[in-house]
């Protein structure tokens, strides 16, 4: 599978990640570009804002393991 690449650099690929959500482990992939975190799985993009998940049109709150987890893939993906 071709990395999708983020819908604001469309000319990057994204990176791919993996994080444990309380429904199961979450791949996708993230953008590279420090200050954006775009990240985007099956269901779409998405962004992570003061610990909620972000899609268009819905917000979720996320537990602080999982959001932990998330910023730890975004530091250090973001540093390429
Ligand atoms: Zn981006």
């Amino acid at each position: 599978m071709t990395p999708p690449s983020c819908n604001r650099h469309k000319n990057l690929q994204m990176v791919p990640f993996s994080f444990v959500d309380p429904t199961g482990k979450v791949t996708g992939h993230i953008c590279p570009v420090p200050g954006c975190g775009r990240l985007h799985d099956k269901q779409g993009y998405f962004d992570v804002v003061e610990g909620k998940i972000v899609r268009p049109g819905s917000t979720k709150e996320i537990s602080s393991p999982l959001k932990e987890q998330i910023l730890n893939v975004i530091r250090s993906k973001a540093q390429i």
